[in-house]
């Protein structure tokens, strides 16, 4: 997989876990190939289903209020899911299930590189960090495996309860800072080269 679009085309017509057969599209993901920061959701709803683009539906609406509000927008980053075909009944992925997709979303942190990667909800925090809490985890920036991790709630959970709206939203306001701080001391993979990097003006958000 030496592409993003090599990546989507085969999610379009994989049938490694059972996903495949109830779905209507798969869903690899989308964004710029060089965004600097990935939002990584659980997977894709009824309208994701439908439309085979994540975050499009009444999550996807709030998720572009967030973005706006830290002066960024969806064109801008890149986003996607834990699982790329969707669980009946939007049941929770199994774990064979995310373990069969996990290639795909490996593959696209390693090709797009992304100096931040924003974990939504409890599934994707537990790619990085198994078995913690959402509760705990959110609103702190923590490195592993060489790369800076924002955990924050799923924009699906906080759209209908205002006391989570309040925290995810105050969460987000903290990415502008957290990118800046990150300054050039960025965990940056080995294949990306200092001359290489965007310069400075274009890592701000603003
Ligand atoms: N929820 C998710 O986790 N992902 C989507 O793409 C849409 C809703
Ligand atoms: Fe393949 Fe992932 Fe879809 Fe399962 S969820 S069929 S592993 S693309």
């Amino acid at each position: 997989m030496n592409s993003l679009q090599e990546i989507a085309r085969l999610v379009e017509r994989c049938t490694d876990c059972p996903l495949s057969r109830s779905r209507t599209n798969s869903v690899p993901g989308e964004g710029p190939a060089d965004a600097e920061i990935m939002f990584i959701g659980e997977g894709p709803g009824y309208h994701e289903d439908r439309q085979g683009r994540p975050f499009v539906g009444p999550a996807g609406q709030f998720l572009e209020g967030l973005l706006a509000s830290i002066g960024t927008g969806r064109e801008r980053v890149f986003i996607a899911n834990m699982v790329k075909c969707r669980p009946p009944e939007n049941r929770d992925p199994l774990p064979a299930e995310i373990a069969a997709c996990s290639k795909y979303l490996d593959r696209q942190i390693e090709l797009v590189n992304p100096r931040l990667i924003v974990t939504l909800g409890r599934f994707s925090l537990g790619r990085f960090f198994p078995g913690e809490s959402i509760s705990r985890a959110r609103g702190k920036v923590r490195e592993k495996d060489g790369r800076y991790i924002y955990p924050v709630m799923h924009p699906a959970a906080a759209l209908y309860r205002q006391e989570l709206r309040a925290t995810i939203i105050e969460d987000f306001k903290a990415i502008p800072s957290i990118l800046r701080a990150m300054g050039d001391a960025a965990p940056a993979s080995p294949a990306i080269s200092r001359e290489e990097s965007p310069p400075p003006a274009q890592l701000s958000l603003f």
